[in-house]
């Protein structure tokens, strides 16, 4: 995307070593300054029940600004040494896009809001009834 890319932890036009383990996942959010938030699900067998468990891993991840790496795009992250505190991943490369990355954000939402709003309900049901006690 850029012409210059100054990034020291560049994948392509830095000169960062990687070791240990690659990923795929979608990116979360890319709020924070060169980092993005990737999250990937995968499966987990669990020996006493012999079934399979979702689970989700998130990590941070540098984001190279040459690589243009936008929310809810699907993106290859490789292991390097610590970058800072919490960030130890970088993405490598973009490989597509998530088209329902958006709906699915949405329905996270509704069902937040959703769950928020049956607690005011019993919130205020708990309230009418105390006052009928009174009554
Ligand atoms: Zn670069």
């Amino acid at each position: 995307m850029a012409e210059k890319c100054n990034d020291f932890h560049c994948p392509v036009h830095g000169s960062l070593h990687f070791r240990g383990r690659s990923f795929t996942g979608t990116v979360l959010s890319t709020k924070m300054q060169k980092t993005a938030i990737v999250q990937w699900e995968s499966r987990g067998l669990l020996p006493k029940f012999e079934r399979y468990e979702k689970r989700k891993s998130k990590v941070k991840a540098h984001n190279p600004a040459c690589l243009g790496v936008k929310k809810g795009d699907i993106v290859e992250i490789k292991e390097c040494r610590p970058l800072s505190k919490t960030k130890h991943f970088i993405i490598i490369k973009k490989i597509g896009e998530d088209i329902l990355f958006e709906e699915k954000q949405e329905l996270l939402e509704a069902g937040k809001t959703r769950s928020k709003k049956k607690e005011s309900k019993e919130e205020v049901a708990k309230e009418e009834s105390e006052e009928n006690e009174s009554d």
